[in-house]
């Protein structure tokens, strides 16, 4: 159980991170949310906490700032007095062919869904090694592992977290911090209703298990690597796909 820890969920008002927010609370975890402009979803994730008797506050930060992530972290570390456990799950898409793909798009994805991590973890860092304990988690995708056409831009950025995942796992193992990385396959959320149907069908083809995931199957693997029963394992790549990147 996670009684007297913080959590820290970027992207936790909507989809998956909120999921991941409502579990670690239900697990006993207070919980920052922070979200990119979503005011009303970020209230909704808060005060479903707040019902469970949590502690939660809301923080609206654009992760691909690097100042304004210094001043997120400052900020909950200030209100919480700690973070123990830090979720990198704020992520966008931006699809597109590479011979069609405007640099803007490559380089906003990556921003967001890479360099937004760095600037958590580089932030979080010292906090941690201070503490010698502390649970970084990462929201990869299986796209990282395999690729995609139309998506160099995702693919490339949740591949570079794995890269990261593992680096900074082993930079911060000896100090009791570990740094594990999800990979979820199809999971239903706002971000994949935006597919079309032939999409979504050929997707549900091809997993072993027929079917997306839910946003809270993402969330019972990060509730594990978040616990004590996950405390021997880092630089892992945990798939929640449904049999999808096997
Ligand atoms: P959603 O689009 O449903 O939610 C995205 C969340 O990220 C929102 O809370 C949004 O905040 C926040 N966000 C977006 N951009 C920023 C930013 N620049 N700074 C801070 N927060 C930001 O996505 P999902 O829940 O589907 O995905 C969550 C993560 O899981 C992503 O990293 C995604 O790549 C990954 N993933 C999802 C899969 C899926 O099938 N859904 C599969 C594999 C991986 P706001 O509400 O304020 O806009």
């Amino acid at each position: 159980m996670l009684q007297g820890k913080t959590a820290l969920v970027t992207g936790a008002s909507r989809g998956i991170g909120r999921a991941i927010a409502l579990e670690l609370a239900h697990q006993g975890a207070d919980v920052a949310i922070v979200y990119a402009g979503n005011e009303q979803k970020a209230r909704e994730t808060q005060a479903q906490i707040q019902a469970m008797g949590r502690k939660a506050e809301i923080y609206c930060c654009n992760v691909a700032d690097f100042d304004a992530t210094k001043q997120l972290v400052d900020g909950v570390l200030e209100d919480f007095g700690g973070i123990d456990i830090l979720v990198n799950n704020a992520g966008i898409v931006k699809d597109g062919m590479v011979l069609s793909m405007k640099e803007a798009d490559f380089n906003q994805v990556i921003d967001t869904n890479l360099k937004g991590a760095f600037h958590m973890i580089k932030h979080t860092y010292s906090h941690f090694m201070r503490k010698r304990a502390g649970r970084i988690i990462n929201i990869t995708s299986v796209i990282g592992l395999s690729g995609n056409a139309g998506q160099a831009n995702y693919a490339s950025s949740k591949a570079g977290l794995i890269g990261l995942t593992k680096s900074v796992a082993k930079e911060l193992g000896a100090r009791g911090v570990t740094c594990n990385a999800v990979a979820p396959g199809y999971i239903a959320t706002e971000m994949t209703d935006a597919l079309s149907d032939k999409i979504k069908d050929a997707m549900k083809a091809a997993i072993p298990m027929r079917k997306p995931g839910d946003p809270e199957d993402v969330a019972k693997a990060v509730a594990f690597l978040a616990s004590d029963s996950a405390r021997y394992i880092t630089g892992e790549v945990l798939r929640v796909d449904g049999g999808l990147a096997m």
